[in-house]
């Protein structure tokens, strides 16, 4: 399968600094921020920062060292948060919306980490 990857979608843009965002982390390879509409008292959208569109996209076309940042990324936001399970913390969600019946809004991987409240089975 192969995927296009669309530059203008919002993402690339605050990748690239035209839009502004509340960085909460950034590595080498990645970026996490605040999501605008945030449905949980933490709720930080984590991207690459490579041009891939879902997870399937990242995980079969990134390098070794993307995929490592990333998922580290998603990690040191849990514990720059303190809901780290694993340490005391009350934990959260993670969740990547992908492609149609995954309503995935913005065509650039990005997974939200969803703490601060109990969540109940589904984020929605
Ligand atoms: O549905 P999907 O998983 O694609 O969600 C995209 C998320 O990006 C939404 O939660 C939306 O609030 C967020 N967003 C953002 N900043 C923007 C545009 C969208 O945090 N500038």
């Amino acid at each position: 399968m192969a995927y296009e990857y669309d530059d203008q979608n919002i993402f690339a843009k605050i990748l690239r600094g035209e839009i502004p965002n509340t960085t909460v982390l950034e590595t080498e390879h990645s970026l996490a921020f605040r999501d605008i509409q945030a449905q949980a008292p933490e709720h930080i959208l984590v991207i690459p920062k490579g041009p891939y569109v879902c997870f399937d996209h990242f995980a079969n076309s990134a390098t070794a060292e993307e995929i490592v940042d990333f998922t580290r990324a998603v990690g040191q936001v849990a514990t720059a948060l303190k809901v780290d399970p694993g340490t005391g913390g009350d934990g959260y969600r993670l969740l990547a919306n992908s492609g149609r019946h995954g309503v995935q809004e913005v065509p650039h991987l990005h997974v939200h980490l969803v703490a601060g409240r109990p969540l109940g089975r589904m984020l929605r």
